[in-house]
């Protein structure tokens, strides 16, 4: 057994079992040790836990990272320091880079540039060459990379034709589709909820209808082809029940909300400020309602970020031509605990964010990850990779963009206050952030 170098003492550990009073040591990036006191050797770096919950990383199924192509607005360094700052000790980066992770060239080096960063960096590979919805991508040596998720994120694939080839191929090589689902005809022109605010502002709409019509699509589509979806950031009562019918048919599919879709709805859009463009876009209060109970019954499998960075000179522009997209990152445990700790326990709340993502993006101890890779999504127990974060449910987040570690600025919450902080992140077994700091 290796050497303890790492003790984080006097917490309240989320695991396979529930919650239970544990010191956790830690060494050689493994869980050594859980027990009610441990001994910390001299030279070990010992963590105070007082009052907190220490739990199994989180895992982000929805980065936007920028790099290669918008580094002004993201590198992979600075979005992996972000969520280790915000309790994330892997994400997945999404696709729609410049260029685009299309083939195997481009995943390996998203892959080599995410070595060593605060949080692992998965990468999800397109689902069409170039994103541009006309012709398969190279899933399999992507694949053979690792790469386990594809989408053409920032757009739905909306050839049906196409998406039933790409189901069918996807499925023989046992990878999952992630679909953005937005038909395109129905949402041409709109920057934000079609509805009451809409009508009110004079700002063009995209209907619940866009969303909806591509997610009854694609279940269809998994009830024809058998292989798995995964509906990406859910934002409309009708999508969560169609997701809800077929979960109950039993058709492999899963799902992710954004904590935006958890809290914010389209009223916020009032003052024209881009930093409230999203897309999907923020909706009306029985949508907020609907996503909070999907992810309550289990219809939604995981709370995912789309951590969107855009540069200020890019965002900063009248809502109408503002790129759609907000930080997510920093804020999304906070926003989490407050919406859905008065409804879930700790462990469901930690399921939703670290157990279960890591499972559809097949990051777990039992599926094939990337090279050099570890284990993501817990159980916390003496064997698993230490992979941890130590959320302290008492502190108090408060949202200063200038402090952010990202490189842009556009979070839709500065000067907002939510419950909770996150004080201690552990990336195999190194301790990147203490105290809310990262460290390197
Ligand atoms: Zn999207």
């Amino acid at each position: 057994m290796p050497d303890v170098d790492l003790v984080i003492r006097g917490g309240t550990v989320v695991g396979p079992d529930g919650l239970a009073r544990r010191d956790v040591a830690v060494g050689g990036g493994v869980v050594v040790g859980l027990a009610e006191s441990v001994d910390a050797p001299s030279g070990a770096l010992v963590l105070d836990a007082g009052g907190c919950l220490v739990g199994p990383g989180l895992v982000d199924l929805h980065t936007h990272l920028r790099q290669p192509g918008r580094e002004e607005a993201e590198t992979i360094e600075s979005g992996a320091r972000a969520a280790a700052l915000g309790g994330y000790t892997a994400v997945v980066a999404m696709p729609n880079t410049d260029p685009p992770i299309d083939a195997a060239g481009v995943a390996a080096e998203v892959l080599a540039l995410g070595a060593g960063c605060l949080a692992e960096v998965a990468v999800a590979g397109a689902i069409t060459a170039g994103r541009a919805g006309t012709a398969l991508a190279p899933f399999g040596e992507l694949a053979a990379l690792g790469v386990t998720l594809f989408t053409d994120d920032g757009a739905g694939v909306q050839d049906g034709a196409l998406m039933r080839r790409a189901l069918d191929y996807a499925k023989g090589l046992g990878v999952t589709l992630a679909q953005h689902c937005e038909d395109a005809c129905l949402a041409a022109g709109g920057a934000m909820h079609e509805g009451c605010w809409s009508s009110r502002l004079g700002i063009p709409g995209v209907p619940a209808a866009a969303e909806e019509a591509m997610v009854a699509r694609d279940i269809a589509l998994v009830r024809l082809t058998g292989a798995r979806v995964h509906f990406l950031h859910l934002s409309t009562a009708g999508s969560v029940e169609l997701v809800r019918q077929a979960k109950r048919e039993g058709l492999p599919v899963t799902a992710e909300a954004a904590p935006h879709h958890m809290l914010l709805t389209h009223a916020v859009v009032e003052g024209y400020d881009p930093v409230f463009k999203v897309n999907p876009p923020l909706r009306t209060d029985e949508d907020v309602a609907a996503v909070v109970a999907g992810l309550v019954d289990g219809t939604i499998d995981a709370v995912a970020t789309d951590h969107a960075p855009h540069a200020p000179e890019t965002k900063d522009v009248p809502f109408d031509e503002a790129p759609p997209g907000m930080l997510g990152l920093q804020t999304a445990l906070p926003i989490a605990w407050e919406v859905l700790s008065p409804h879930l326990g700790p462990e469901r709340v930690f399921a939703l964010m670290s157990a279960q993502p890591a499972a559809i993006a097949r990051l777990t101890a039992t599926d094939a990850r990337p090279a050099g890779h570890s284990a993501q999504g817990g159980p916390l127990e003496e064997g698993a990779a230490a992979n941890l974060c130590v959320f302290d449910p008492a502190a108090t987040t408060v949202v200063d963009p200038a402090r952010l570690a990202s490189r842009s600025r556009n979070t839709p919450y500065a000067g907002r206050t939510f419950a909770g902080a996150v004080r201690h992140t552990v990336t195999r077994g190194e301790a990147v952030v203490i105290d809310a700091a990262a460290q390197r």
